[in-house]
């Protein structure tokens, strides 16, 4: 009769040595146990939030980015193969480790057997193959940090600190991770590789990569087989166990963190902030922190993809969302009393992060106010951050102490009361809002007085800026033309408070909302447009919370669709090579990137996108209010870098942009570089008035 397919789980191993490996096991689960409830109990200290709604919608979401791995893989080719291999080949593996257990240690004592027979063979064969990917993508993973060495993967902080900064820990944390599963796995395959060595049976070639290893050692003497199985056998067991064990205080615990992350993630968040905490204005305690925010600061993985694609760590501030991310990770760890063994650690004289002992204010002494304040809140950071972390809201919080605490610059301060004082950053009388309509061929109907189908909110630049002035005008011109029914508040509008509200302005928010609110009940319209991305946010995502709803536009969506209907003649082709921005507010907050294309295509336009473009687009560097900050802290402007990524391209003549800021950005730019003859800067609304032969 054939041998039954199967294999003895304790192969020579003494029952004292069974005994010494279930104390073994119960040890290294108590260790995890102990480290998963001090990470629980942090979790549960924090601020109160609901984040349960949706659930099951929460779950499969989050359970179709992990296992299609399709976070991660997202702009990172290697590493998200590599990272994918590792996934599932954990996967199968845990999975096979586990029906061992539930075979030998429960099914038994019911003298039910599952390793046997086919079942036995294809699970062979499965957890072969699998090992293999699994120690294939541990490999890459290897190359990539030690050969490759992307950008994303260094360490040094943004914030300097002549060094005084020790992340060493790190570098170590990492290194643990991936040569303690490569030893899991590689002596995985020994341990199968000698047992199988010893008898050779014929069915064992179901497991090909231990078969082949047995095929190399079995002239080995019995002994020696016996005695290296043995071996090996603990190495193994011994791995697994500090595996276990190391999790909680570790870069491993992502296995939990990140999944419970992209569950709870608000895709949202950065859209619609959330309100401060009740009773306080942003963020001064540890306290102050949301759970999720505490779940967000453990789950990062340090893949520096936020770092990397941070406008203002690109122009050389002090801002790094990862490290800030990481920083508030210390802090809490610290002032919570939660456990993590290879951290980054602060030399005698670095002054950031302050101590968590004492009296800290987080927003000052934990994160220093300049990094607070460099942010242009483009959302690149949480848009690039696989794991679903919400920086953005957290630095608002920040933000919002330091406005509290008058810890803002002047230029910003004199903004903000002009915002106050007159209701836009121009410090002009609302009277004076609609002066751009002067010159215009027709009178632009004021929709307080007279009913229109689109309600045009203006926004302060295209009201009050001389250089966008013209381009407002250029846009009614050709709404007139399309025969739109629109009309404006005049001087009731106020400035949409996107900005303010990033500023950490909380108070002057609302007060601008109200009163816009209070202007849009007192028209009549079907829905809103605007030029201005940062309006365009405000109205579609901020203002429902404040109970005012209405359908919002950027003009480019109405241009595309006026064109789609016939009611633009666009039949004179322009043929420029051109390339696009993205606004952030726009395309990455809004999603907005095909109608801004379609327009350039009916103009006839060679558009030549820069390589970070649509929701990968790069910040002019005003957005967050940056605009009115004094911005001497960067050393190179991602408005210069941005026109250097255009001229790049070869032979473009206009650098298009959808949005007034961006303009004005760009415009400086341009000039600033020297670049005058080289390229220019165009609003789209120029290039439609300009093939419609109105003059551009
Ligand atoms: S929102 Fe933009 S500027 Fe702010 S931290 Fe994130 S990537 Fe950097
Ligand atoms: S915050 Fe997200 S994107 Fe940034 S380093 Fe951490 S895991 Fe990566």
């Amino acid at each position: 009769m054939p041998e039954q397919p199967t294999r003895e789980i304790f192969l020579h191993l003494d029952p004292w040595m069974q005994g010494v490996f279930y104390a073994a096991a119960a040890i290294a689960s108590a260790v995890f146990l102990y480290g998963f409830w001090k990470r629980w109990k942090k979790y549960r200290s924090g601020r109160k939030e609901n984040r349960f709604d949706r659930l099951g919608q929460r779950v499969a979401r989050a359970a179709v980015a992990i296992l299609t791995n399709s976070t991660v893989r997202r702009g990172e080719t290697f590493g998200g193969i590599a990272h994918g291999l590792i996934l599932w080949g954990f996967i199968v593996l845990f999975i096979g480790t586990c029906i061992v257990a539930f075979d030998h240690d429960f099914l038994r004592f019911f003298g039910v057997k599952l390793l046997k027979g086919d079942f036995y063979l294809g699970f062979s064969l499965a957890l072969d193959v699998f090992g293999v990917l699994f120690l294939a993508g541990l490999v890459m993973m290897i190359v990539r940090r030690a050969v490759l060495r992307p950008p994303a993967l260094d360490y040094a902080r943004a914030d300097a600190q002549g060094g005084k900064v020790d992340r060493s820990g790190f570098v170590t944390d990492d290194m643990i991770f991936v040569w303690l599963l490569l030893v899991i796995g590689v002596t995985g395959y020994a341990v199968e590789g000698l047992r199988i060595a010893q008898t050779m049976p014929d069915f064992e070639r179901w497991s090909p990569v231990g078969y082949a290893l047995a095929g190399t050692v079995n002239g080995l003497a019995a002994d020696t087989l016996f005695d290296a199985h043995l071996w090996s056998w603990w190495i193994h067991g011994i791995a697994v166990f500090g595996f276990i064990a190391y999790i909680p205080f570790s870069k491993m615990m992502h296995i939990f963190t990140d999944a419970a992350n992209l569950v709870f993630t608000n895709e949202g968040a950065a859209r619609a902030l959330p309100p401060p905490p009740e009773g306080s204005v942003g963020y001064a305690t540890v306290a102050d922190f949301t759970w999720k925010e505490l779940l967000d600061f453990d789950a990062c993985t340090k893949c520096g993809r936020c770092h990397v694609s941070c406008p203002a760590n690109a122009a050389g501030t002090t801002l790094s969302p990862r490290d800030v991310i990481l920083d508030l990770r210390t802090f809490a760890n610290d002032a919570l009393g939660t456990p993590e063994l290879l951290k980054q650690r602060f030399r005698a004289g670095s002054k950031w992060p302050a101590s968590a002992n004492g009296d800290v204010d987080v927003a000052a002494d934990v994160i220093r106010p300049e990094t607070l304040w460099s942010c242009t809140t483009c959302m690149a950071c949480m848009e690039q951050c696989p794991v679903g972390i919400e920086h953005l809201t957290s630095i608002v919080q920040l933000r919002r102490r330091l406005v509290d605490r008058g810890k803002l610059d002047d230029n910003l301060q004199g903004a903000l009361m002009s915002l106050g004082d007159y209701g836009n950053s121009f410090g002009q009388s609302p009277k004076k809002r609609a002066k751009w309509t002067k010159g215009l061929s027709f009178k632009v109907k004021d929709a307080r007085k007279e009913p229109v189908e689109l309600l045009w909110f203006v926004g302060d630049f295209a009201s009050y800026d001389p250089r966008i002035q013209d381009l407002s005008r250029q846009v009614a011109e050709v709404f007139h033309a399309a025969g739109v029914d629109f009309g404006i508040l005049y001087d009731a509008e106020r400035n949409a408070g996107n900005d303010v509200r990033r500023v950490g302005e909380e108070g002057l928010f609302e007060m601008l909302a109200e009163e816009n609110a209070k202007a849009l009940g007192d028209a009549e319209f079907q829905e809103i447009v605007t030029t201005d991305p940062h309006t365009l946010n405000a109205l579609r995502n901020e203002y429902p919370a404040l109970g005012v709803e209405h359908p919002t536009h950027h003009y480019t969506g109405v241009l595309a669709k006026l064109i789609a209907d016939g009611k633009l003649d666009l039949s004179r082709k322009l043929g420029h090579r051109v390339t696009y921005h993205d606004p952030c507010y726009l395309a990455r907050y809004n999603g907005e990137v095909d109608a801004p294309r379609e327009v350039m295509r009916a103009l006839g336009l060679d558009l030549v996108d820069m390589p970070r473009c649509g929701v990968n687009t790069f910040c002019c560097g005003a957005g967050g209010g940056r605009i009115w900050m004094d911005t001497s802290n960067e050393v190179k402007r991602t408005s210069e870098q941005r026109i250097e990524e255009a001229l790049a391209l070869g032979g473009v003549r206009y650098f298009v942009t959808a949005c007034p800021k961006d303009y004005t950005m760009y415009s400086d730019a341009v000039k600033t570089l020297g670049k005058e003859a080289d390229i220019e800067v165009k609003d789209l609304i120029e290039l439609v008035a300009e093939a419609l032969g109105e003059p551009s």
